[in-house]
């Protein structure tokens, strides 16, 4: 059986990252959604929050749970037994950054393996710090969250 997890802030989870969780179930055993503790610069929802966020929006994809994490995340994929860690590539973004991160992850566990997958063309340019920025300005948000964010978002952003 193979598990892979997909690790990331998730500050919120985007309709970009669903589509990544949903194509990696189909295609390993389970997949572990690793939200990432450790408060960074800008985060707007605590850990508790983003792991509520997200598991009720994978609620419909039984090989899938949701768990948080901090420390390393190779540590982390050791705990929960994952041989593959699944990452989603935007075009211009993320490519040199993930090639910097998988080069550290392969020396520190040389036995787990990266997996890339595209982000789709609608959500290439969707990230989680922009929808933030389109959310306080009172943009619309609905076509890039599920509508319990959208509720989220608007929640955290009350004047
Ligand atoms: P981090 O906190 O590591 O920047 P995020 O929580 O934003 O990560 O995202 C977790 C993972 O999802 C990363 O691999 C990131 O590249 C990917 N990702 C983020 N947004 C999208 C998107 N719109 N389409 C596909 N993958 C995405």
């Amino acid at each position: 059986m193979t598990i892979a997890l997909y690790p990331g802030s998730f500050d919120p989870v985007t309709n970009g990252h669903l589509d990544i969780i949903t194509r990696a179930a189909a295609i390993f055993d389970q997949v572990v959604v690793g939200v990432y503790k450790t408060p960074e610069k800008n985060i707007l929802f605590t850990p508790e929050e983003r792991l509520n966020l997200l598991r009720q929006a994978v609620s419909h994809l039984k090989n899938v749970r949701v768990e948080s994490y901090d420390g390393l995340t190779v540590d982390f994929c050791k705990k929960v037994g994952a041989e593959v860690m699944v990452r989603g590539l935007r075009m211009r973004s993320d490519f040199e950054r993930e090639f910097e991160l998988e080069i550290m992850n392969k020396k520190l566990a040389p036995n787990v393996e990266s997996i890339f997958l595209m982000s789709r063309l609608e959500y290439q340019f969707l990230s989680s710090s922009l929808l933030k920025e389109a959310a306080k300005l009172g943009g619309d948000i609905n076509n890039l969250v599920p509508q319990h964010v959208v509720q989220a978002l608007k929640k955290k952003f009350k004047p």
